[in-house]
């Protein structure tokens, strides 16, 4: 007799299950209890959205889209209201994402940061490789907005 019970670990499991149930209980319910925010866009905007004839734009370049289209034709990016859940289309999406964090501007937060890393172990293999790419950008990002850049830039 060693004085363990032997169904400690369906317990300590227990334990864990309901401490992550309560744990969701009470973001739930901060979440519901948040206040309403006033719309930002005005009344105006919602009904000229809302009309038949308000063309789509991108959101990266604000390109007129055509109804139905899956890229937009004048920078490539993922327009389409299911190309992240269509099985072969979804590819590009993520590419996207992708690309913009070694080539675009960022939001340097900790949270972007975190979900490019996780995000990169998807390609296990290029990982390391990735995210030397996407810390560069980071670093010429925080370069370019240093007090003194310009001055730098000229030679
Ligand atoms: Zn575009």
């Amino acid at each position: 007799m060693t004085g363990v019970p032997e169904n400690l670990g369906g317990a300590v499991l227990s334990v864990i299950l309901l401490l992550v149930f309560g744990i969701v209980r009470l973001l739930a319910g901060w979440i519901q209890s948040a206040p309403v925010t006033p719309d930002p866009w005005g009344q105006e905007a919602e009904v000229a959205l809302a009309q038949a004839e308000t063309l789509q734009v991108c959101h990266r370049c604000s390109a007129p889209q055509e109804p139905g289209a899956w890229f937009c034709p004048h920078c490539g990016s993922a327009v389409g209201p299911y190309n992240n859940w269509m099985p072969y289309v979804y590819v590009f999406s993520e590419g996207e994402v992708f690309r913009n964090g070694v080539m675009d501007r960022l939001r340097a937060g900790p949270l972007i940061v975190i979900g490019y890393i996780l995000l990169s172990f998807d390609y296990l293999i290029l990982a390391p490789i990735y995210l030397v790419l996407v810390l560069r950008n980071l670093a010429r990002q925080r370069s370019d907005s240093a007090p003194g850049a310009a001055d730098n830039r000229g030679g």
